[in-house]
């Protein structure tokens, strides 16, 4: 006969049937993941109260660098494509089948980390002007990273082309295990439906369809196309912005219709480099996922290199918030936008990825964060 605490302790069968609700309720919070695809969307939702408090708006920033295989939204797109090839069964795990992409780094990253989890090789085209630390954590990952100089995309060199050609090469090599599938994010479907499944429908539930404002900055142009493409059916009198640094056409694209003004055109040798130390946005050419989307974006914002920097340092001092170059231009040209709005409105946009991958290049000489150099008013930063 069991007496005292003993007699209290739950029988065996009670227990399992506990530890099973227990299971069956970190399953319902999503608190296990299926690996690191797991990790992949549901990003949170924060709101920077620092530039909400200063603009009597609501600014909201998507943390897509909180997604958990490469840390930046081309976990989304990297999943999105790899899984499409699955579908049409191009990609057979541990066949040796590998994945070539040019990126300026966060596509890679994600490719990467996806392909080790998947049982696929990947191999990086990249510029070699690209901050060092991203062909570095390729390479940890296992990558197969190729840095080359930065060129137009008439030139076979230039790192997209040449990723095109090797995954081309990888096929027709008799000694080659497996085949190479090109990625190509600039011009797969699978890029901007990622974002028109995920991050558009989570924007639209996390703020419950109340929102002014979508603005970001555009590489591929997936991010900006997929959501406004997903929010505008939803939300028809939602302005899409688009937040541009200097040298790149999509300004003009989106204002004008073209890509370069006459001024532009004249004196543009160079024209395929955008002249700025932001890296993953801003573009000279068109890709089939900006133009896919391109219609419904209803401004753009120009966003320059001081006014990033200066942003980037804004958002650790008030906020304790890191990020990367892209992130900081996009809540420049959210604050831009919400100043020209007026108070009362509610604008979302997107963290792409942390200052921790832009360590050797934006983030690079300056002083720690906290000095007199921070003692600036918001609206210096906005018209730097
Ligand atoms: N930020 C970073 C850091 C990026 O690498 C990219 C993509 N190259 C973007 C923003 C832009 O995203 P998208 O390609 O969807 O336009």
């Amino acid at each position: 006969i069991l007496t005292g605490a003993w007699s209290n302790r739950p029988s065996k069968s009670r227990e399992r049937k506990r530890q099973a609700e227990r299971l069956a309720e970190l399953e319902i919070n999503g608190d296990i993941k299926e690996g690191i695809e797991g990790c992949i969307g549901r990003t949170p939702l924060i709101k920077i109260k620092s530039l909400s408090d200063a603009t009597g708006c609501e600014i909201l920033a998507k943390a897509e660098f909180l997604n958990g295989a490469g840390n930046s939204p081309k976990d989304r797109v990297a999943i999105s494509i790899i899984e499409l090839a699955e579908e049409q069964g191009l990609l057979i795990p541990h066949s040796g089948d590998t994945v070539y992409e040019g990126t300026v780094g966060s596509t890679g990253i994600s490719l990467a980390a996806i392909c080790r989890a998947r049982g696929y090789k990947a191999h990086i085209c990249m510029p070699d002007d690209v901050a060092i630390e991203k062909s570095d954590l390729l390479l940890k990952l296992g990558a197969e990273v190729e840095r080359v100089r930065p060129a137009p995309i008439v030139d076979q060199k230039q790192f997209v082309n040449l990723a095109r050609t090797r995954a081309v090469e990888h096929t027709a090599d008799p000694e080659k295990k497996g085949r190479g599938l090109f990625a190509d994010q600039f011009e797969t479907d699978a890029n901007w439906r990622a974002h028109f499944t995920g991050t558009g429908p989570e924007i639209f539930n996390q703020t419950a369809g109340y929102l002014d404002a979508f603005v970001a900055g555009a590489g591929t142009g997936g991010t900006i196309s997929g959501v406004a493409l997903y929010l505008k059916q939803r939300l028809p009198y939602l302005r899409v912005v688009l937040a541009d640094p200097p040298g790149s056409g999509l300004y003009n694209r989106v204002k004008y219709g073209v890509m370069f003004d006459s001024k532009e055109r004249e004196g543009t040798r160079r024209r395929h480099q955008v002249d700025t130390v932001v890296e993953g946005i801003g573009i000279n050419r068109q890709t089939r996922n900006f133009e896919v989307g391109r219609a419904l974006i209803d401004d753009a914002i120009r966003v320059n290199d001081d006014q990033a920097k200066a942003m980037a340092r804004w958002l650790v001092e008030h906020d304790g918030i890191f990020v990367g170059s892209s992130s900081a231009v996009n809540c420049v040209a959210a604050t831009k936008l919400a100043n020209s709005l007026g108070p009362g409105h509610r604008i979302v946009t997107i963290l792409c990825d942390s200052g921790a991958r832009h360590l050797s290049k934006f983030w690079a000489n300056t002083e720690p964060v906290g000095g007199a150099e921070d003692d600036v008013d918001l609206d210096d930063i906005l018209n730097a």
